[in-house]
């Protein structure tokens, strides 16, 4: 366990830490070479990786069964702690048919040795029950539900111990894990954070509400998730490109941080909102923002679905205030952004459109309408959009 800085405590009390490092990982590499090999999925790096670093505090491993269930039933941990999503080691048929409980394996990611664990058991994967619980749905169409039906019928539950960083390690400079965060945000006296969790470029509206929270804390951290996402959303390189820009002449440097949040994408809504809330909670962050259809895909989750999932967990128990937000725009009447809740005109005053509207446009090398979307972003989308056009339609 790592000692604690900052205002707010992490999920459970403490500051999960299972980065070996030094002799004790030189040690661990040199035993590890005998264990039975595990791959991991992409999603299971990125989990090892946030579980090892304190992000998923309390977690200490790959779910057993108890909090398996537990989770997918009433969203909380086996020991009563709240936690919306099951974070599991899923593995094939076969593999799991050669390895037992209490054995000690080596956690791959491709031919990396990224990690350890001690198996504290083997169990089947209920994933129907999974899908329509968590995800609320059971359709193949949803990318989280086809991930969760594609892995291994098998889960391994333990403690882990990680070895190595993910071989795949976007953007080292910003990777600040809790144990910094927290220390970031006390050295520049915020007692009050806000977390944005984001996988798109920021446009006015995300401005708006962000600098509408800042009002009310003292700091503002950015924190875009760049792990596995879907194939269409805007690529972690280009956005980060584009949040900096747009940083550097828009927002206080002293009242913004910028980190990236290394998970892989759910695509659960209501569900994972509660996720992404708490393990912003670990990094620190007294408040966080959720706006329509927060980590939404398709028409699966109604537009407020992610709010009133809130209100089913008891005052206090999440710990972290989540700030709502409503569908906000450029209104030509107001002459300023505002939201469906401030603003008292029609739809035909107002600047909006669709992911896929401004993906065309950025295609076509059109700047996007200013009320929308600053310039200063605006370019940096267009050009990286237009520079990785070709690698896009490849998936
Ligand atoms: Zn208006």
């Amino acid at each position: 366990m790592t000692r604690v800085v900052g205002s707010i405590a992490p999920h459970g009390g403490q500051l999960v830490n299972r980065v070996l490092r030094g002799e004790l990982c030189a040690a661990a590499l040199e035993r590890a070479v005998s264990f039975p090999r595990v791959a991991l999925t992409r999603m299971a790096v990125s989990d090892l990786e946030m579980i090892s670093v304190g992000a998923f505090s309390p977690l200490t491993g790959f779910m057993t069964r108890a909090d398996y269930d537990s989770v997918i039933d009433t969203m909380h941990l086996s020991n009563g702690l709240a936690w919306s999503i099951p974070v599991t080691l899923p593995v094939d048929d076969e593999t799991a048919a050669g390895l037992h409980e209490g054995q000690e394996i080596a956690l791959m990611d491709g031919n990396l040795l990224m990690g350890i664990m001690t198996i504290a058991e083997k169990f089947p994967a209920d994933k129907e029950r999974e899908a329509r619980e968590v995800y609320r749905t059971t359709e193949e169409a949803h990318p989280g539900v086809a991930r969760l039906y594609r892995q291994g019928n098998w889960l391994l539950g333990g403690e882990v111990f990680q070895l190595n960083p993910p071989q795949e390690c976007e953007f080292p400079e910003l990777r600040h894990e809790p144990a910094q965060t927290r220390r970031m945000f006390a050295s520049r006296g915020w007692r009050r954070t806000v977390a944005f969790q984001t996988r798109n470029p920021i446009h006015r509206a995300h401005e708006y509400i962000q600098k509408t929270a800042l009002e009310i804390v003292d700091g503002l951290f950015l924190h875009p998730l760049v792990g596995e996402t879907k194939s269409d959303d805007i690529p972690a390189d280009v956005r980060i490109e584009s949040y900096q820009a747009i940083l550097r002449d828009y927002y206080p440097a002293d009242r913004v941080l910028l980190g990236v949040f290394p998970a892989a994408m759910r695509y659960a809504g209501p569900r994972e909102a509660i996720f992404h809330a708490i393990a912003r909670k670990n990094y620190g962050c007294t408040h966080f923002i959720v706006g329509r259809d927060h980590a939404g895909v398709g028409k699966y989750y109604g537009t407020y679905d992610a709010h009133y999932i809130f209100d089913e967990f008891d005052h206090g128990e999440l710990g972290i205030t989540p700030l709502f937000f409503d569908y906000t725009f450029f209104c030509k009447k107001c002459g300023a952004v505002v939201s469906a809740k401030t603003c008292p005109h029609s739809k035909e005053d107002w600047v909006s459109l669709s992911g896929t509207q401004v993906r065309e446009m950025l295609e076509r090398g059109e700047m996007l309408p200013a009320e929308f979307t600053r310039p200063e972003v605006s370019r940096v989308l267009m050009n990286g959009i237009r520079a990785k056009k070709p690698a896009a339609n490849e998936e």
